[in-house]
């Protein structure tokens, strides 16, 4: 195989990339500059040694000392309060509106309507150990801040369903996004205004 089909073969892992998009990555490669196809073949290949994944809330941070805890989790956060979201973007999203000063868990995505097993698609076993470990440290509500759409409103009652035992056991209050958010709104592109009036409106 050519390296025109390797590379498009690569691309084609992408989230939503197909046979046609991939080759137009490739060529539109080809067509660039090669200080252009240098940096970005460089940061690709330090990505993963830059960057390391929380084990506290497992989202992605430059990576720094030995330590294995972002920013967020080891810093003076108000430990009350847990927000729940599907993924980095959406963490990006709610730390850039200030409108949340507490921590944080990313869920890892969400469970497609109709999925045989959802625990496979989210980290709902992490989260549990979370909460368990975070009584102590003072948690007392767990936001869930999932995406108004089917897929969202479904991954958000099996969380729900899934975590009322346990926060019921330690009284932790779980409450969702207030309707601020309208239908179809993926969080990631939910300005900060909306976002504040979605949080003060939670229940
Ligand atoms: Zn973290």
């Amino acid at each position: 195989m050519s390296s025109i089909e390797n590379l498009s073969q690569l691309f084609m892992k992408f989230p939503g990339i197909g046979t046609r998009q991939a080759k137009r990555f490739v060529y539109f490669l080809l067509s660039q500059d090669p200080h252009y196809v240098d940096a970005l073949a460089s940061e690709i290949s330090v990505l993963k040694k830059n960057i390391a994944q929380c084990t506290g809330c497992f989202r992605f941070y430059p990576r720094k000392g030995a330590g294995t805890l972002c920013n967020v989790c080891v810093d003076d956060a108000d430990s009350s309060t847990l927000m729940v979201v599907e993924k980095d973007t959406d963490f990006d999203s709610v730390r850039r509106s200030g409108s949340y000063a507490g921590r944080y868990f990313i869920l890892g995505g969400t469970i497609p309507v109709l999925e045989k097993d959802p625990a496979s698609k989210i980290r709902i076993r992490e989260l549990l150990e979370r909460i368990e470990g975070s009584a102590a440290d003072g948690l007392t509500e767990i936001i869930l801040a999932m995406s108004v759409n089917p897929e969202g409103d479904f991954t958000r009652d099996y969380v729900l369903k899934a975590l009322t035992p346990l926060a019921g056991q330690l009284g932790i209050t779980i409450t969702t996004l207030g309707r601020g958010l309208s239908t179809g709104t993926e969080l990631e592109y939910s300005d900060g205004d909306t976002l504040r009036h979605a949080l003060k409106n939670r229940a």
